[in-house]
């Protein structure tokens, strides 16, 4: 796992840098991306860093994954994209364009988004 101490989400969860709540429950934390790629853009992060992407998930990470789903449904359902659709995604290294490494779950929303974006 790379160096937590300067990981900038934690800092978000920690209310030392910034961000726009949208949702939070007791193990996650929702909030708007700061570049939003669709109307709705909200990214759903565990408050403790736990891994840096989803490549790093396991088993023991069921119940913590599953609360994300919730939070990711509930924002969905708050910004009112959850009708019409919306997409969940995790990226994952460098190919992917994954660029904070703590784990966090994009929601998009909002408009009719392509295979790619
Ligand atoms: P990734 O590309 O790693 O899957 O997604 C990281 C996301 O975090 C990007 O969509 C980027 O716009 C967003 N982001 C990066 N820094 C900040 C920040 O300081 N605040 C917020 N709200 N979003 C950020
Ligand atoms: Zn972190």
């Amino acid at each position: 796992m790379s160096d937590t101490s300067d990981c900038i989400f934690c800092k978000i969860v920690a209310g030392e840098l910034p961000s726009t709540e949208v949702l939070s429950s007791e193990r996650t934390y929702a909030f708007r991306d700061i570049n939003p790629g669709a109307p709705t853009h909200v990214l759903v992060i565990p408050r403790e860093h736990v891994v840096d992407n989803a490549a790093g998930l396991g088993a023991e990470h069921g119940d913590l994954l599953a609360e994300m789903i919730d939070t990711a449904q509930r924002v969905a359902t708050q910004e009112g994209v959850a009708e019409r659709g919306f997409r969940l995604v995790f990226n994952v290294g460098p190919d992917a364009l994954n660029s904070v490494p703590h784990l966090h779950l994009h929601v998009l929303g909002g408009r009719q988004l392509g295979l790619m974006g």
